[in-house]
């Protein structure tokens, strides 16, 4: 008789078990936490539209924020989180802004297959939007990393201006 009472406890464990599995899945995958006017946006600056909420790449060498080397700190430019600090800015050649870490909780990470090869995507946490990429080929005496950024996906904001 016993046996037939432990056969339903088992299920009920196994139950509780793969749920609280997927409620710690979706937490890591975080929401957007905030909603962008996307017409509104999309309006004033096209160009910026495209990427964050289309996901396209800026031309390489185009954006202003490239060779920037003044203090302060690079946000989100749809939802104005801060993203990176200009002390983890580095010149990689690459031709678009790079950073060997961003600020701890900005950015969500999610794969993208568009050019036939996985590369890690990063997304503003905020809002969601699409910023560029992260690769291996960073600095190898701070953390390795190149977060490989579309310029016009940011806005500057100078130390002294905060
Ligand atoms: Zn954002």
């Amino acid at each position: 008789m016993i046996k037939f009472k432990v056969i339903p406890l088992i299920i009920i464990i196994s139950v509780v078990l793969i749920s609280s599995c997927e409620a710690q899945h979706k937490n890591e995958l975080k929401k957007p936490l905030v909603k962008i006017d996307k017409e509104k946006f999309k309006a004033e600056d096209p160009l910026a539209y495209k990427v964050l909420f289309e996901a396209a790449t800026e031309r390489p060498y185009t954006s202003d924020l490239l060779d920037n080397t003044e203090t302060g700190v690079y946000v989100c430019k749809a939802c104005k989180a801060p993203l990176f600090v200009s002390d983890n800015k580095f010149d990689a050649g690459c031709g678009w802004p790079s950073f060997d870490r961003e600020i701890e909780g900005a950015i969500t990470y999610d794969v993208d297959y568009k050019i036939g090869v996985p590369r890690i995507e990063e997304k503003c946490s905020n809002c969601g939007g699409h910023l560029g990429h992260v690769f291996d080929d960073g600095p190898k005496d701070t953390t390795g990393k190149r977060h490989c950024i579309n310029g016009i996906a940011l806005e500057f904001i100078p130390s002294d201006k905060q």
